[in-house]
């Protein structure tokens, strides 16, 4: 499919235009935040800094009433009450545009938990098939970036149906998929900035720098679980605040909570957060991660090892940066795993 070009004084039409279709979702700046909202024409979108938020919850909302549910006795028999129940679906199709190549890898992640053979998150695949993403390549990556270690590059295009890549006044729009052909024909022919597209990608690739191989964190960070030493030294900065979880994109974890109002109820799931003390707290008031030790190992230990070795080796984990970057006492997940790489190996007991 042809490339096209989206000069900079067009891009406010052209997602009007994809307004008129789709639910578009632009990252804004709010305050010292970027975000995915709507695209409104009073708001420029903020593509020159990588978003605070990831595209998770175009997908994966924070919150979503998943039904409603109303009680009604039996007019004849009042000891019978029956329940009504209304599922909630969203299907509405959307366009994101501005996420970045690691946003979208995210969902990868999802896929192999909320769509199976045996599990099928109804509500997680009405979005995840009608939400359709113009991802726009990081020309420059931050020190915070890692997307190579874990088998992305600043330009990937897995995912994504559009990929933009930034060039001298706008955008060359190369379309990865078909519905992505649609989002951008009405644009013009982009074949004169290729060369330079192509550069930008390949300045972009070599800044990054080299992958470090942590194939072998999944067999390591098992070998430790029980190093309580070692996970108190990785966690010791840690104040349990949650950040990290709340801006991941590969973090799929919720919570379900029934609001009820006399007769009538909602049912809403609503992200959880595993950095919680209250995430694995059992009604009986036994805790099996009662320390921010336990908790910082399941994070990590989930991305880079059980998921893996539930899901053929992927790692549950996109390098984008963020639980870096917004930590705010810097706790460093790259430092955590390659500290498990290199810490000697756990005595054998007996
Ligand atoms: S963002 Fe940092 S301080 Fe907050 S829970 Fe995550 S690791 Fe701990
Ligand atoms: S664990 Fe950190 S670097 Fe990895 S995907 Fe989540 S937020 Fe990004």
């Amino acid at each position: 499919m042809a490339a096209k070009f989206l000069p900079t004084n067009q891009l406010a039409s052209w997602l009007a235009e994809l307004s008129g279709q789709y639910r578009t979702l632009v990252p804004r700046r709010e305050g010292d935040a970027v975000v995915f909202r709507p695209f409104e024409e009073a708001f420029a979108p903020e593509l020159g800094v990588r978003p605070t938020m990831s595209t998770k919850a175009s997908v994966f909302p924070k919150c979503e009433p998943l039904m409603t549910f109303k009680y009604e006795k039996d007019e004849e028999d009042p000891g019978k009450v029956m329940v009504d129940v209304t599922e909630r679906r969203d299907d509405a199709p959307a366009v994101v545009v501005g996420g970045r190549p690691c946003d979208v890898a995210g969902f990868f992640t999802f896929d192999r938990v909320y769509n199976t053979e045996k599990i099928k998150d109804l509500n997680y695949l009405a979005r995840r098939e009608n939400t359709f993403f113009v991802s726009l390549a990081c020309e420059q990556p931050a020190t915070t970036c890692f997307c190579n270690w874990v088998g992305g590059g600043p330009a990937d295009t897995k995912g994504a149906d559009v990929l933009m890549v930034p060039v001298s006044g706008g955008w060359l729009m190369e379309p990865v998929t078909d519905k992505g052909g649609e989002l951008v024909a009405s644009l013009e022919d982009g074949k004169a900035k290729e060369a330079e597209a192509q550069a930008v990608k390949d300045k972009a690739n070599a800044a990054i720098g080299d992958a470090v191989d942590v194939s072998a964190a999944q067999d390591k960070l098992l070998a430790l679980f029980d190093d309580a030493a070692f996970w108190e030294a990785q966690s010791s900065k840690c104040i349990s605040c949650g950040t990290c979880t709340y801006l991941c994109p590969t973090c799929y974890c919720f919570n379900i909570t029934d609001e009820k109002f006399g007769m009538e109820g909602v049912r809403m799931r609503t992200w959880d957060n595993c950095m919680s003390a209250l995430f694995t707290m059992e009604a009986s008031g036994h805790n099996p991660r009662p320390t921010k030790a336990h908790r910082l190992k399941n994070r990590v230990g989930h991305k880079f090892s059980y998921y893996p070795s539930l899901h053929d080796g992927n790692i549950a984990c996109v390098g984008c940066g963020r639980c870096i970057k917004s930590c705010p006492v810097s706790v460093d997940i790259r430092a955590i795993v390659q500290n498990a790489i290199a810490a000697p190996a756990p005595e054998q007991e007996g």
